[in-house]
């Protein structure tokens, strides 16, 4: 018997069923929903009723016919999500597309990812010269690397398929709540007002240097006058913004939750049309230029898991998600510091909403409940941890080399990916690995339980973390040896 799937397939918040066979119109982006019905035929092997968006997927990601047939649902699952993430990212704030003739156009030492289009996503982080140098600023040392990455390793936020209020346990009979509405570019300003410090933050903070790019803004490095202390300071232009309730949510869950290993909001200001906020300034760049430049042993990896690990435990007990663990959101101070960042995706749960189901993350950081669309709560942050132990181990998270819909396809069906010479491995850091990467949610452990997690104890102290000062020297090094 073929297997029918059913999906909805987002664009707003009407409904239009499709039939089976019926090609479904995908019409401009308008308020409404479709209901799509896939079957799947395990005689023939094929799908009846996909849509062309989806058959065109699929052709292009390389799952091939016998891993459709094994897992046809994980195919559909992550169908229907790079889908909708897709259509998403040319109006995201986390993705940007760039026609690209060769691969020149990134110096990523990772591979590089063409779309469905051709197109080629262009890797955001780069660093762009924002002024002349000068002959005294070329005798500087270079400022740490940034790493290069493909844009695969974007992060991505799509928005829920199904309400999430739905996840948490509504049933048919209850009355639904209704959708937030999107709010306003006045109600946003408005909202922001109430947040940001009145005043001009040149008056207190020197003029900057740029340090770095990110898809919604630059930043700069600054010292603040009264104390001479240095800081980042990210610039945001808000007309640019596709998704400015983002930038909300990042900036309300910095404030509220600060912590040791938390890059820690100082504060923000409205420049025009600019948003500012000022943050701590970790000097060593991300934990992505250590993993992609060296080779770290099991008491670095066991330092790094374990502040990393205080700032999970610390988010999860105030009840938020992270949703975006990985090396780039990991950034190091010269002291040995080790500090979680970028809130924009974040979850803050309530006791009324104690799951999500919205698709958010990076693909291959991504648990399998994420990618099989199932509700999720914080313990995605543990996996995604697992995965970036998997980095700090191998340089990159595993399929990095497949098309990003096989690999999730991969996480959907394999669950606890493979390790390269995992029997080199010490017994305690198998066992912290298997911890994080275990694919039922209620054995999977907490951030409380991995920090009693004997493998912890082989971390070499922070403060005497020359070899983490050292690594970022090296990693210096090798950049500049690159060049
Ligand atoms: P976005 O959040 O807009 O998608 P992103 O996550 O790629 O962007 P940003 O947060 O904008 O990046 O940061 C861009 C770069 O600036 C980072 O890669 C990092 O090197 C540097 N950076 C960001 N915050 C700090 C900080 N607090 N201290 C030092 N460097 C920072």
């Amino acid at each position: 018997m073929p297997g029918n799937f059913t999906f909805r397939r987002r664009s707003g918040n009407k409904i239009a069923k499709i039939k089976e066979n019926e090609k479904p119109v995908i019409s401009p982006p308008s308020n409404f929903e479709h209901t799509v019905h896939v079957g799947f035929d395990p005689h023939t092997g094929e799908f009846t009723g996909m849509p062309e968006s989806w058959a065109k997927l699929l052709q292009n990601s390389n799952i091939s016919k016998s891993e459709q047939k094994k897992n046809p649902q994980a195919v559909l699952d992550v169908l229907n999500y790079y889908d909708n993430s897709t259509k998403e990212k040319k109006e995201s704030k986390y993705m940007h597309i760039k026609q690209s003739s060769s691969s020149s156009s990134s110096s990523s030492v990772r591979p590089s990812l063409s779309d469905k289009t051709g197109a080629s996503l262009v890797m955001s982080t780069k660093i762009e010269s924002s002024a002349p140098t000068t002959p005294e600023e070329e005798e500087e040392l270079p400022p740490p690397p940034i790493a290069t990455r493909p844009d695969k390793t974007k992060s991505i936020y799509t928005k829920p398929i199904e309400p999430d209020e739905k996840a948490n346990g509504a049933t048919p009979g209850q009355k639904e709540k209704p959708k937030k509405k999107k709010m306003t570019d006045e109600e946003i300003l408005e909202k922001l007002r109430t947040i940001v410090t009145i005043g001009d933050p040149n008056r207190k903070y020197t003029k900057m240097e740029k340090i770095g790019q990110g898809a919604s803004g630059t930043v700069f490095i600054a010292i603040e006058i009264a104390t001479g202390r240095e800081v980042a300071i990210k610039t945001m232009n808000l007309s640019q913004q596709p998704k400015k309730e983002l930038i909300i949510n990042e900036i309300l869950v910095m404030r509220e939750n600060q912590n040791a290993n938390i890059v820690n909001y100082l504060d923000s200001y409205l420049v025009g049309e600019e948003l500012w906020v000022v943050m701590e300034y970790l000097a060593g760049g991300s934990l992505t230029d250590v993993v992609t430049e060296t080779c770290m042993d099991e008491g670095q990896i066991a330092a790094v898991g374990r502040e990393c690990l205080q700032a999970l435990e610390f988010l999860h007990e105030n009840q938020v998600i992270h949703r975006d663990i990985k090396s780039d959101n990991i950034l190091l101070g010269m002291d040995g510091s080790v500090k979680l960042t970028d809130f924009g995706f974040c979850a803050q749960l309530s006791p009324e909403q104690s799951k999500r189901s919205t698709m958010v993350g990076t693909p291959y950081w991504m648990a399998p409940e994420v990618v099989t669309r199932k509700q999720y709560g914080p313990k995605v942050d543990i996996w995604s941890l697992g995965i970036m132990a998997i980095e700090m181990i191998e340089g990159e998270p595993p399929y990095l080399n497949e098309n990003p819909l096989r690999a999730l396809y991969l996480i959907a069906t394999n669950g606890k990916p493979e390790i390269k010479e995992k029997d080199k491995l010490s017994p305690v850091f198998q066992d912290f690995l298997d911890k994080c990467l275990e694919v039922d949610v209620d054995k999977r452990a907490s951030a409380s339980d991995l920090l009693k997690h004997p493998f912890l104890r082989l971390a070499k102290p922070l403060a005497t973390m020359e070899t983490h000062n050292s690594l970022i020297q090296l990693c210096r090094k090798a950049t500049i040896w690159s060049w």
